[in-house]
């Protein structure tokens, strides 16, 4: 490929709306254009990058067993409906009527679609177990699109989903996913990080995402270096030390006017934010509930949701929160609410918790030396991990201390039981001829957003560093003197003989000062750049130079060495 012919547009400036180093390398570097908010145009470039990790992913899906298939987009609402998730999905989902008026979503993923197509093609256990995937454009109606294809409306995703003829058959297809999403990140030369994730209704380990650490990560992880535990804040635990408080007096009620949060009455009263307990009320399936958790830490919604058991929690509002303590949400504690029948649960670190301050339960007031065993109603089984970890907290798993990063996250694998072919009643027989649910999981890659994920892990100063595996153009050959028939002509001769030997390469062919031709290849980030020009070939040579190698390590090669030299160093990127 000439690079005259190629469409490339590179820009000097940053985009005013990236704010991350892979968007505007993105951008920069010609691989895509916006066309409005959270929607692109995948350029030549780009479009490269993108066919090559799905081959990646392709490749990986097959060798899995896996089979491939194309399900619409256009998905008609009753499918939804089936699932309940047209309206769990909410304003997330993009909604379009044809012209009877008959309402589709745009397909945010495809559980009920495909739910429904194998339970039309599959009768027996025989046909068990059986995966299928699909390459295919999912929307989202992103309220805030950012970080170009990280958060955008429109993404390229793989996405399979196993059905299998039991929930331990299902373990089977399941780690056959995630052995291929292993191999699939690291072949597009990526450290991806298996996480255990929240499985929501499913429980056990069976939930799996994978993150690539990069500090522009939306997604806190939690990290043991001491025995690998890796899970995300929704789901991270930590174990905490049995508490020895010293007795404390009684209980003290003090005024605290115009002070709300935690932060304003403990610089108010002078006491650090760790001696309060601060309370929420939240509704949990219609039900409020009171959530106390040390004063310097935060609710975990998703922990808490599971330990009420419940299908939803959300913080309660004005009146619910008033009728339930008989004071506003800034003045709310366990000692004594208006309503005495609240269930009230607490943070396993406030077991035994003597001495704190909590709201009085009247606007303006809080109480100091509080014994939560003493003074409150909270039950010995209402302590529960509910607490979002942070850096330093002690690990459940072997007592060594915790790090949070921050993380990309490029896959998902998921157990999901028989929660939708429940609804679609996609049974099959067994080989007692009985009706049987089948057991289904699903598996996500986000395509796109992998491409991008591979320039924020993989970038420096001048521009993006790719692996050779999913860089547009392996080779770049800058070509110093085009209008030179001699020089031209061994730059052709070297193209053709690297495409040959199955290498992807681009010439520069433009009549433009070298440093501008050394600036876009480092821009763009091609493994391999060789310059072709009369006075190297003078002196016997074209230079040979790795992208992430600085300029000292250029090697200076005959032409006819040039081929071997350039594939072996590509080996090794
Ligand atoms: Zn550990």
């Amino acid at each position: 490929m000439k690079w005259t012919k190629s469409l490339i547009q590179t820009l000097r400036e940053d985009p005013g709306d990236a704010e991350i180093d892979s968007h505007k390398l993105m951008v920069r570097a010609g691989l895509m254009k916006k066309l409005a908010g959270g929607l692109y145009t995948y350029l030549p470039l780009g479009m490269r990058a993108l066919n090559k990790v799905q081959r990646r992913v392709r490749e990986e899906m097959d060798r899995a067993g896996a089979l491939e298939i194309v399900m619409p987009i256009l998905q008609p609402a009753e499918l939804w409906k089936t699932s309940g998730r047209w309206e769990s999905m909410g304003p997330g989902m993009f909604r379009v009527k044809d012209r009877a008026q008959h309402d589709y979503a745009m397909s945010p993923t495809a559980e009920e679609t495909v739910t429904e197509v194998v339970k039309g093609i599959v009768s027996s256990y025989r046909q068990l177990p059986v995966t299928v995937y699909q390459i295919q454009w999912k929307f989202r109606d992103e309220i805030r699109p950012r970080f170009g294809l990280m958060r955008s409306k429109e993404f390229l995703m793989k996405d399979a989903y196993s059905f299998d003829t039991s929930l331990e058959a299902a373990d089977a297809s399941y780690m056959a996913m995630f052995d291929a999403y292993r191999r699939v990140f690291a072949r597009c030369g990526l450290k991806a990080y298996p996480v255990e994730a929240d499985t929501g209704d499913i429980g056990g380990k069976f939930s799996h995402e994978f993150h690539v650490l990069a500090d522009a990560g939306e997604d806190g992880i939690a990290f043991c270096d001491g025995c690998g535990y890796a899970a995300n804040l929704e789901k991270a635990e930590r174990r905490v030390a049995a508490r020895d408080d010293a007795p404390c007096g009684e209980m003290e009620t003090v005024p605290t006017p115009g002070a709300k949060t935690i932060d304003e009455v403990s610089k108010f009263m002078g006491v650090p934010g760790s001696a309060f307990v601060k309370s929420l009320v939240y509704v949990a399936d219609g039900r409020p509930v009171m959530v106390c958790v040390p004063g310097d830490r935060d609710v975990n919604e998703v922990k808490l949701r599971h330990f009420l058991d419940a299908k939803k929690v959300e913080l309660a509002d004005y009146d619910t929160v008033l009728a339930a303590t008989g004071a506003n949400a800034g003045s709310v504690g366990p000692v004594g609410p208006a309503d005495a029948t609240l269930r009230i649960v607490a943070d396993q670190e406030l077991r035994g918790a003597r001495g704190c301050i909590t709201g009085a339960n009247r606007d303006d007031h809080h109480i100091r030396n509080v014994d939560l065993d003493r003074d409150t109603a909270i039950k010995a089984g209402d302590y529960a991990d509910l607490v979002v970890v942070r850096d330093g907290d002690i690990c459940a798993k072997c007592g060594k201390p915790l790090v949070i990063k921050r993380g990309i996250e490029v896959g998902h694998v998921f157990k999901l039981g028989t929660k939708y072919t429940d609804a679609f009643r996609a049974v099959y027989k067994n080989d007692s001829l009985e009706e049987k649910t089948m057991v289904m999981g699903c598996y996500g890659i986000g395509v796109s957003r992998t491409v991008q994920a591979v320039i924020e892990q993989s970038h420096d100063r001048d521009g993006i560093v790719w692996p050779a595996s999913v860089a547009p153009y392996q080779v770049c050959i800058c070509l110093l003197d085009p209008d030179r028939a001699e020089v031209a002509g061994v730059a052709d001769e070297l193209e053709s003989a690297l495409e040959s030997a199955g290498v992807d390469v681009i010439v520069d062919d433009r009549s433009e000062r070298p440093g501008v031709k050394f600036k876009d290849a480092d821009l763009i980030g091609f493994p391999v750049r060789v310059v072709v020009g009369a006075k190297g070939l003078e002196k016997g040579g074209v230079e040979v130079k790795l992208r992430r190698e600085d300029k000292s390590k250029t090697r200076v090669v005959p032409p006819a060495d040039a081929v071997a030299a350039i594939t072996e160093l590509l080996a090794g990127c």
